[in-house]
């Protein structure tokens, strides 16, 4: 026996309403592009929150903070286009600003409350070696998120009202390295790949070929032995697994 014979973990491929929550304007594209391009042709109802403005994401000194974050927003419209997703919500945190953890965790709840999705996709804020204060805290911030949103009492301002509880049956987290599900996306790799050349600010002319060839690379190494030939790997939990868990980090 194991947990999962307890507490089944959840099918992304089974998910009818997603909502992918981004640090940056395009972090879901580059670590989920392919499958949230396949929900979509399954008929699965997408959201994007995206939460920072992207304006740390440059290198370019001279060029202004604002104009980074205006033309990052307009490339993140661009790649949620091609990906299909149907509705784009944009927090607009600075780029860097190391986030309030537990006032982002109530926003983002108040954003789960609205949307009502079966499930989450996310930055998996677990991740070994993760430097970038963004992920980690946007990260943790969703997953505390989906485990108390069905709490009334869980808000971002101490509202003595109970809040509407939702529900969410499942996380996927992104950026992983404890995957537990691997997700066919040789139908929607190329989707992928333009939805992250639409971010020309951040990979473009010999810097995107580079990285098209190790998204290539890491895709093919996920899917080996599996039947098919690209992968997009995934830590896919239950809100229970995400708290006071032991065996969580093996499911
Ligand atoms: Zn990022």
């Amino acid at each position: 026996m194991e947990l999962s014979d307890f507490l089944p973990i959840p099918e992304l491929e089974k998910c009818k309403k997603l909502l992918c929550i981004q640090p940056h304007p395009d972090d879901n594209e580059v670590g989920a592009g392919g499958t949230i391009a396949k929900l979509v042709k399954f008929g699965c109802d997408v959201t994007y929150l995206t939460i920072t403005d992207g304006s740390m994401g440059t290198l370019e000194a001279r060029v202004k903070r604002e104009d980074v974050a205006a033309l990052r927003r307009k490339e993140a419209e661009a790649a949620a286009q091609i990906l299909g997703v149907g509705r784009h919500i944009f927090l607009g945190l600075v780029d860097g600003s190391y986030p309030n953890e537990q006032e982002l965790a109530g926003r983002i709840a108040g954003v789960i409350r609205e949307v009502e999705p079966d499930m989450v996709l996310t930055v998996d804020p677990f991740l070994p070696y993760e430097a970038h204060p963004d992920h980690r805290k946007v990260g943790m911030a969703a997953v505390e998120a989906c485990v108390f949103s069905v709490f009334p009492y869980f808000h971002s301002y101490n509202d003595p009202e109970p809040a509407k509880q939702w529900n969410v049956q499942g996380i996927a987290l992104y950026n992983t390295a404890y995957p537990n599900t691997f997700i066919n996306v040789d139908d929607t790799w190329e989707l992928k790949l333009d939805s992250v050349g639409a971010h020309q600010s951040q990979f473009a002319g010999a810097d995107l070929e580079r990285f098209k060839m190790y998204f290539d690379f890491k895709a093919r190494q996920l899917a080996e032995g599996r039947g098919f030939t690209r992968a997009e790997a995934f830590k896919v939990l239950t809100p229970l697994h995400l708290h006071a868990n032991v065996d969580t980090i093996h499911c």
